[in-house]
């Protein structure tokens, strides 16, 4: 369910046209619904119910500041993988008691970042990090409050590019040493391990290997009470899957059933990190055509935005459905939609079935809420486009294009290149 819909023919982002977006703010730039941040948002705590569960939105996902207050607002907080993602989230107004910040190579200086701000857990994923968290604590005179990350060996059934839980991943400790890895970590007077976390992957469209790491979690917290070790806290991770292509995924409703089947009776604080669950679908990319090619075999229709902007098709074969802005009721022509940059892979869709557009007309790439903007590049000197909000009849830019001259700024010549400017060493 999203908020983007015909009206007359026009597609609208809740209650503006698409085209009167595009007029003010040029192509080609993402648009986000308000509406439908919240409404996910709220599915996915209302399956929760019942639950002490907090939902630690993904920023890597979309990290856009208005979308994260968007959902700080309704209560959020946040999983970040960065010191830049921590800054963000607290910008944003997220709580730091509601941030979790997870991650294989948290640096000296993140791990400060965390700590002085007070986050609800750091999500260690390997000795060494402890000891170097223990560290920094010690200097800072605090305790610092830790869930382990344990990679449970399952299959998510996803892309090999987002499966994280299987040994051969780098992610988060082998479930059958943590048990060791937690007696180990008794010595380190400036941690304290409060609980465990798991996330075995993206765009799961399955829901069985949940069910699987969830059990490898209880069972892993009976044997360490049994051990005297309190384990208060779970983070069970995001992953939840996105239709991309119009096909079934399975509502966060049954997800929530199996949290509550595996987990439900432990007495833990639960935390959750859904992204693309979450915002995927309530954002699109739009586009304008810029030429119609027709090649030997194939019609291309080639578009202002390119692989720098989505990266999703180039990076892991996505195949988003693409829209157009005006419908029309003429058949449909088989085109591949295309960017400008020069590569094979800047291509959106081939094969496509879609009604006849032209030059100058508008297209939307849907379901490009989650891991599109952040992902962008400047890939071919191409700038990076705008983010808009829409809520209700109003819309605004919540980031602005960033302009050439800004990054030509940020080079210089050195001297014995004819620089004018005082060199850094
Ligand atoms: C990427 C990531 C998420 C979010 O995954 P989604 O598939 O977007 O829900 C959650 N937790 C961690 C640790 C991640 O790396």
């Amino acid at each position: 369910m999203d908020h983007f819909t015909y009206r007359n023919g026009a597609l609208c982002a809740e209650d503006v046209a698409i085209a009167d977006i595009a007029k003010v703010v040029g192509t080609p730039f993402y648009c986000y619904s308000q509406a439908t941040i919240e409404r996910h948002y709220r599915v996915f705590k209302e399956a929760l119910s019942g639950l002490d569960a907090t939902v630690c939105f993904s920023v890597k996902s979309n990290g856009n500041l208005a979308v994260l207050r968007t959902l700080a607002n309704l209560g959020a907080g946040a999983d970040v993988v960065s010191g830049g993602e921590l800054a963000r989230a607290l910008a944003a107004g997220m709580l730091p008691e509601r941030i979790v910040f997870s991650g294989v190579g948290k640096t000296e200086v993140e791990i400060e970042q965390a700590l002085v701000a007070n986050i609800r857990s750091i999500n260690a994923e390997s000795e060494p990090e402890l000891a170097a968290i223990d560290a920094v604590a010690k200097r800072l005179g605090k305790r610092a409050q830790v869930m382990l990350r344990i990679n449970p060996d399952v299959d998510a059934h996803t892309h090999a590019k987002i499966t994280t839980g299987l040994n051969e991943n780098k992610f988060g400790i082998e479930w059958t040493s943590a048990h060791q890895v937690i007696l180990r970590a008794r010595a380190l007077a400036h941690v304290q391990i409060v609980g465990l976390a798991v996330h075995i992957g993206s765009q799961m469209t399955d829901l069985a290997p949940f069910r699987e790491a969830f059990i490898r979690v209880r069972d892993l917290v009976a044997m360490l009470r049994a051990d005297g070790i309190a384990i208060t806290h779970l983070d069970l991770g995001g992953g939840l899957g996105v239709p991309y292509d119009g096909s079934e995924t399975p509502p966060p409703a049954d997800y929530g059933r199996i949290v509550k089947e595996t987990v439900g009776d432990l007495g833990c604080r639960l935390a959750f990190e859904p992204g693309r669950v979450i915002v995927g679908n309530a954002g699109i990319l739009v586009t304008k055509v810029t030429y119609m090619k027709d090649g030997a075999t194939r019609r291309f229709v080639i578009v202002d935005a390119a692989m720098n902007d989505l990266l999703r098709p180039a990076l892991y074969d996505a195949r988003h459905a693409i829209v157009p802005v005006s419908a029309t009721n003429e058949a449909p022509e088989v085109v591949d939609v295309v960017g400008p940059v020069c590569e094979t892979g800047d291509t959106f869709a081939t094969q496509l079935s879609l009604a006849p557009v032209k030059a100058g007309d508008y297209l939307a790439i849907r379901t490009a809420g989650a891991y599109g903007s952040v992902m962008a590049s400047t890939y071919n000197s191409r700038d990076l486009i705008p983010e808009v909000l829409v809520r209700g009849h109003e819309f605004a830019i919540v980031r602005r294009r960033m302009g050439l001259q800004a990054f030509l700024d940020y080079e210089q010549f050195p001297a014995w290149l004819g620089g004018t400017t005082e060199q850094r060493s």
